[in-house]
């Protein structure tokens, strides 16, 4: 059970940053709450007592999606349902309505925000690789600090750990628009949703003019060691490469010595070549390139 003695809602970055002044290590930020909630509530740590919440979603520059040029810019505070019913994000961040299918359930998508998802930092977070795959730069701000950005890549540093400082928010997360580029999200579970991974995948890939060679290719594999990460040795075999089944298939099995996690490792093992397999021929397939048959033996994964 989780209770407070103040919920703030702050109407802006200045004012938010003020409460955080005032409050000290007595106040928490919160956002949807999903996390924090359960976390409370389930036992694991107790009963827990915050004195002040600070809900940040009403700040203005967390909430929004804009596309400048070719950068689209959007609020730390969107929800994961966005993904799925705004344009914009579903033209320009082609993988993250992948990920949002795949992301608990419509509740959920609708209070579980990307901010929450990355300060988190589970091991198996969906948010993350996509927003890796899209080569995202998160802009954090705090009032001694002021605006500093990290890479998404850089952010997490170990489970529940990242490089977020005291007193720091996510206020935005900036990437290149990816509109030309294929996509596509795997992820193991034993049901569809309402399930944090154990691995995942984004993929995000583009091909040359000719559209038969790899021009720029971007895979990010969550669940399988102590933060998600892009696996660059897959990503450098295939760019400038003809697509081929077999370069691809090659390509899969570059990541086996990424498994790190101690437990069913042939098992992850063997979900990590066939998802990265099956996401690069998935993200060809939404931009109209079909690979033809494998010969390697899919694996049987629990969305069939
Ligand atoms: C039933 C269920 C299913 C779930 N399914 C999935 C799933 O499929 N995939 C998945 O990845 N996760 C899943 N989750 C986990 C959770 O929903 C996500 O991690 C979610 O994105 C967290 O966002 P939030 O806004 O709810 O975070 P909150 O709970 O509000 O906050 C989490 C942490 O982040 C901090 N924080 C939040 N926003 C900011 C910010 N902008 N700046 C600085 N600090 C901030 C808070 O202080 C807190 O420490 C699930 C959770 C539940 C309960």
């Amino acid at each position: 059970m989780l209770d407070c003695d103040q919920y703030l809602l702050p109407k802006s970055l200045d004012e938010a940053f003020g409460f955080l002044e005032t409050h000290g290590d007595a106040a928490q930020i919160v956002a949807g709450a999903t996390d924090l909630l359960p976390w409370a509530r389930e036992g694991r740590a107790g009963d827990v007592h915050i004195p002040v919440l600070i809900d940040i979603t009403r700040i203005p520059e967390l909430n929004g999606v804009a596309l400048e040029g070719n950068r689209l810019r959007l609020g730390a505070a969107t929800v994961f349902q966005k993904f799925l019913k705004d344009s914009v994000l579903r033209e320009h961040a082609p993988v993250m309505p992948h990920v949002a299918v795949w992301f608990a359930d419509d509740q959920l998508r609708q209070s579980a925000t990307i901010g929450g998802n990355l300060v988190n930092a589970s091991p198996a977070a969906d948010g993350t690789p996509g927003l890796m795959a899209l080569d995202a730069e998160l802009v954090l701000h705090s009032r001694t600090g002021g605006e500093r950005r990290v890479n998404v890549t850089d952010f997490p540093t170990g489970p529940s750990f990242s490089v977020l400082n005291n007193g720091e928010l996510i206020v935005a997360v900036e990437f290149d628009s990816a509109a030309e580029y294929g996509a596509s999200f795997e992820k193991v579970g034993h049901r569809r949703s309402l399930v944090i991974s154990t691995v995942c995948v984004a993929t995000v890939l583009k091909l040359d003019e000719v559209g038969q060679n790899f021009e720029d290719v971007r895979i990010a594999l969550a669940g399988v060691g102590p933060v998600p990460v892009r696996l660059s040795e897959c990503e450098e075999m295939l760019s400038g490469k003809t697509v081929t089944a077999a370069l691809i298939d090659a390509a899969a099995h570059l990541p086996i010595d990424r498994v790190q996690s101690r437990t069913r490792q042939d098992y992850r093992r063997e979900v990590v070549v066939s998802f990265v397999r099956r996401g690069i021929v998935e993200a060809l397939a939404s931009i109209g390139c079909d690979v033809g048959p494998f010969e390697t033996q899919e694996l049987e994964t629990a969305n069939g």
